[in-house]
């Protein structure tokens, strides 16, 4: 049973969310910005899977602790899946999150199809096992933004069945529905069944 875990991330909102959910499972999270020696990994991959991979792997190899990576996409149905993996850089290299979102609301400005979802792809590495877990999470971009919980594309997106956005949603409903709680959730299955040491 794995006790403790690193996060290659430097992004503390993904910190506090992950770390919050693998508390109760008795997961100790370590997090990249704990080790100065880490560097910034380039996501250069094509697909989610590949950037988590490529994150879990650096981070594993030089701390020696299994390492825990997420890549997370947006995938929009009117704009054939973007920004998917480019979400993070869809307005350009040094895009804030507003710069994105103003970007995404302006693609689908005339647009009657507002389906999406988000996706994550979570990453486990412990020298050579790997492992990689999916979570989905479908809705709609809304036509404005609304709320200030949260973080990225959270103000425009509204998980079906809630008529609130991700920023209007308490953050622990947001970790029980959303993609990144989801590939977690999918995660612990895998923990309980899985003999790591
Ligand atoms: P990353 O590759 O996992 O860092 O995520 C790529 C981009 O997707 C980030 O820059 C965020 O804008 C966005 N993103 C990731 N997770 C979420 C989320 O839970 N809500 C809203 N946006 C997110």
């Amino acid at each position: 049973m794995l006790n403790r875990v690193i996060l290659a991330t430097r992004n503390k909102n993904k910190i506090e969310e992950m770390r919050a959910i693998l508390a109760p499972l008795g997961i100790e999270l370590v997090s990249a910005l704990d080790i100065p020696d880490l560097v910034d990994v380039v996501e250069d991959q094509d697909t989610l899977e590949g950037n988590a991979l490529k994150k879990a792997r650096y981070v594993n190899k030089v701390t020696g602790i299994p390492a825990l990576s997420d890549d997370t996409g947006l995938e929009v149905e009117a704009l054939d899946g973007a920004p998917g993996v480019y979400s993070a850089r869809y307005a350009g290299e040094d895009a804030t999150y507003n710069d994105n979102v103003m970007k995404l609301l302006g693609a689908l400005s005339d647009e009657k199809n507002r389906s999406a979802q988000f996706r994550t792809v979570i990453a486990l590495v412990d020298d050579d096992k790997e492992y990689t877990f999916d979570g989905i999470c479908e809705g709609d971009i809304t036509l404005d933004k609304r709320g200030e919980n949260g973080f990225g594309y959270d103000p425009v997106f509204q998980p079906t069945g809630y008529e609130k956005t991700f920023a209007e949603l308490d953050a622990a409903i947001k970790n029980n529905i959303s993609h990144r709680g989801r590939a977690v959730q999918a995660f612990i299955e895998f923990l309980k069944d899985a003999e790591l040491d």
